[in-house]
């Protein structure tokens, strides 16, 4: 059997809120196959949750980060730069939008809404790049979590839909341009499942009951399985993949209704 094996291997991971947070289950895949690890969370509420989770995963630890802040986002990379040799993954999991933009009418988003979902949800994968390409002079690997609400009308998913569509093309873009330095940028889009962050969504329950009534695999999926993906895609049995969007959803994304 193939096994990956990241070890030396060492990586930043925007996105954990609670052990539910699909950022979670990426970095315990990292970890267990080796990875070193450091954590961000976003403001002191989260402080003690994160630090608890984290402090299960030997030799890790965290810095607070709220990503709208470029002064956080700098002193984040200068302080992974003092402490890891180099940077080989950037695990981005982080999206937010008020919750009246996730509910009612898209027509209703006000400037603002749209402005924070988009710096938080989508910018902030550009902005944490931008700090990580120089800590990766050997090349490495970044992931982003998306929904296929970016392709597709899920009513309530609004604003979100938006970022997540710009998400995307970032995953591209960036891929074209960072594949010379040998850094692979892909996202998985994630079938629904049940986060601090989905519960915020209207419909949430309905999407995910849909998902299951209508899924070719009848069945939603477990955060392990993105979990899982995203070491593949981190591995080095990915390394002919990069500007992808892999879809973990038990194969809803191919159905015409
Ligand atoms: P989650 O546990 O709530 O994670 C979302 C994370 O984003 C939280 O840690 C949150 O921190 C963070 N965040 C929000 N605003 C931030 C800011 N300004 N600065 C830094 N961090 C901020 O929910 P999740 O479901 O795992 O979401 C992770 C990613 O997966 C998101 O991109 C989401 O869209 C995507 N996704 C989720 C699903 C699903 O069904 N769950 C499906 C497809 C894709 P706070 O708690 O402090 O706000």
């Amino acid at each position: 059997m193939f096994t990956i094996d990241l070890t030396g291997k060492t990586g930043v991971v925007f996105g954990v809120a609670n052990h539910r947070s699909l950022a979670w289950s990426i970095a315990q895949q990292l970890h267990a196959a080796g990875a070193r690890l450091a954590f961000s969370y976003a403001g002191e509420r989260l402080k003690d949750k994160v630090e608890s989770l984290t402090a299960t995963l030997s030799d890790s630890f965290v810095f607070d980060c709220d990503v709208t802040r470029d002064e956080d986002v700098t002193r984040v990379f200068r302080g992974l730069a003092e402490r890891f040799p180099r940077l080989d993954y950037l695990v981005h999991s982080v999206a937010f939008a008020n919750k009246e933009d996730l509910e009612g009418e898209f027509l209703n988003t006000s400037r603002a809404g749209f402005h924070l979902a988009m710096d938080i949800s989508a910018y902030s994968l550009v902005r944490l790049a931008k700090e990580a390409v120089p800590l990766m002079p050997q090349g490495g690997g970044i992931i982003t979590l998306t929904y296929n609400a970016s392709q597709r009308v899920v009513p309530s998913y609004n604003v979100m839909g938006s970022a997540k569509a710009a998400l995307e093309h970032e995953v591209r873009q960036l891929a074209y341009e960072l594949g010379p330095k040998k850094i692979r940028v892909n996202a998985i889009s994630a079938g629904p499942v049940n986060t601090l962050s989905a519960r915020g969504i209207s419909g949430f329950t309905d999407m995910l009951h849909m998902a299951r009534e209508k899924a070719p695999l009848r069945r939603g999926i477990e955060p392990d399985e993105v979990g899982r993906a995203a070491l593949f895609l981190l591995s080095d049995m990915a390394s002919g993949i990069t500007g992808e969007v892999l879809y973990v959803d038990a194969g809803y994304n191919i159905m015409g209704t």
